[in-house]
């Protein structure tokens, strides 16, 4: 969608991946000027094929005229990893932004019918569970031939989507990277599923890494906030955002405690999901059948999904039938082979330690497969869900480091393969190998996707053998 508002003007683009180039486009669509910088000149050559102005970066002029920064998500910008060209734009003055800002600019300046048949856009973030989550709300809407369209962290780039119809529903997945810099968040629904510790050093701790997240909230934001108060920051969230405890423009979802009180609240205990309005209980849903939706955390994922699927009108029974089609996401709790009685569990996608624990509490008798670079936190958390593994097989490059801290019987691996095989040797029926490193993959894979597909090779060559 052509970026709005900015026709004429000269718009610097910082960091040419997907989301810098969909930007530039968006914007030259839009009639606006850009620049594009990158240090990587394959970057550059790539802008430059498609026509981009890719003049090498030069202080001071640099910011001369330029209307408006556009940064990517992957760009660290502040204290402790400042970048040097956003700093030098924050220094002239120069508004800083991202391809998220832009698309919110763009859709609400767009001329839409009426108010009733407006598109809608719902946001979702928080620590774990933004992808499923999102996937999920797209996949109930599909289910009831709602038009829709998925994109942000998940599916395309914000600003490669195709221009909304009437009635339509836009969904993004945000991470705290692109709520931290957008200039303009203003979605209809915002849903937070949770907060746990997780890139840490680029948010000043904790402090910083909620506040970017509940930029997403602020004032003049949506007309409904889906908030997990299972964290005492979602609690506050949903205190500030709400006008008193019946104000039902926040609904509350918690897979922990029996909620009370008149509000609007979806909770899942005991593997059914309970709606209330106004303290009485209004829908029930049987969860502990649904494929796609193993374990707690994904309940909380089917409640969040619920509560923004009822703030769009959508009927609890409709809701219902489209979980139970729902197959889940790749690399998270993926069920991907049966073998002489052992199932073989990929979750590559539990990248810290909380989502890791997660999947530990969703099964059995684990082999767990865990290791991999670790998050700023360390390893505390772990005891309680690995009550449940027998024992760990540990990967990464600081393997013999990693297995040293974990609360239960480790064996140091190193690499997927011998990983894979140690755990399927020792494994007997009724085991699950599950793998769910607590850790990202940068040390030995590119990506959790390829981490997960490695996993996926190396037990389809055991199942072989
Ligand atoms: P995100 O997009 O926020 O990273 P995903 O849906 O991709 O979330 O899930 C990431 C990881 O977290 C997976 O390992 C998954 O099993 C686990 N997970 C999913 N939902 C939750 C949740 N609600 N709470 C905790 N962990 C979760």
């Amino acid at each position: 969608i052509p970026v709005q508002g900015l026709a004429g003007g000269k718009v610097a683009v910082l960091g040419l991946g997907r989301s810098g180039l969909s930007a530039a486009r968006a914007l030259r669509e839009g009639g606006a000027e850009v620049v594009c910088w990158d240090d990587n000149p394959a970057a550059r050559d790539a802008a430059a094929a498609e026509g981009f102005d890719c003049e090498p970066f030069k202080t001071p002029q640099a910011f001369e005229g330029i209307a408006r920064l556009i940064v990517s998500p992957g760009i660290p910008h502040l204290y402790p990893h400042p970048n040097a060209i956003v700093a030098c734009a924050l220094e002239a003055g120069v508004p800083v932004d991202n391809d998220i800002g832009l698309f919110f600019q763009s859709f609400a300046t767009s001329a839409w019918g009426s108010f009733e048949t407006m598109p809608r856009v719902v946001a979702v973030t928080g620590s774990n569970g933004k992808s499923t989550t999102s996937a999920l709300i797209h996949h109930i809407l599909e289910h009831v031939k709602r038009p829709c369209q998925l994109a942000g962290n998940i599916g395309r780039g914000v600003l490669d989507i195709e221009p909304a119809v009437d009635g339509e529903v836009v969904v993004l997945e945000l991470s705290s990277y692109q709520t931290d810099l957008a200039r303009n968040l203003t979605p209809d629904v915002a849903v937070f599923t949770n907060l746990s510790p997780d890139h840490l050093d680029r948010h000043h701790g904790m402090g910083g890494y909620f506040a970017a997240k509940r930029r997403l909230f602020a004032e003049g934001g949506p007309d409904r906030a889906v908030i997990g108060v299972d964290e005492d920051e979602g609690r506050f969230l949903a205190g500030q955002l709400s006008e008193g405890p019946a104000d039902d423009r926040v609904i509350r979802v918690s897979v922990e405690r029996k909620l009370t009180g008149p509000g609007w609240q979806v909770a899942a205990r005991k593997g059914f999901l309970s709606e209330y309005r106004k303290g009485k209980q209004v829908a029930s849903i049987d969860l502990r059948n649904v494929p796609g939706l193993p374990g707690s955390h994904n309940h909380q994922n089917a409640c969040a999904a619920y509560a923004a699927c009822r703030s769009l009108g959508l009927a609890p029974k409709v809701i219902e039938t489209a979980f139970h089609s729902f197959g889940g996401l790749p690399h998270r709790s993926q069920t991907i082979a049966e073998h002489k009685g052992v199932r073989y569990v990929n979750d590559s996608k539990a990248t810290n330690v909380d989502s890791a624990a997660k999947a530990l509490e969703a099964f059995k008798n684990i082999r767990w497969i865990c290791g991999g670079l670790e998050k700023e936190g360390g390893l505390e958390g772990l005891e309680g869900p690995s009550a449940s593994v027998r024992k760990a097989y540990v990967i990464g490059r600081e393997a013999a480091a990693f297995a040293m801290q974990l609360p239960v019987e480790a064996e140091v691996c190193g690499t997927m393969d011998i990983a894979v095989r140690r755990a399927a040797e020792d494994a007997q029926e009724g085991d699950v190998v599950l793998l769910a490193p607590a850790a990202a993959s940068f040390d030995q894979y590119d990506s959790f996707e390829k981490r997960g597909e490695d996993f996926i090779a190396q037990v389809q060559t055991v199942i072989a053998r």
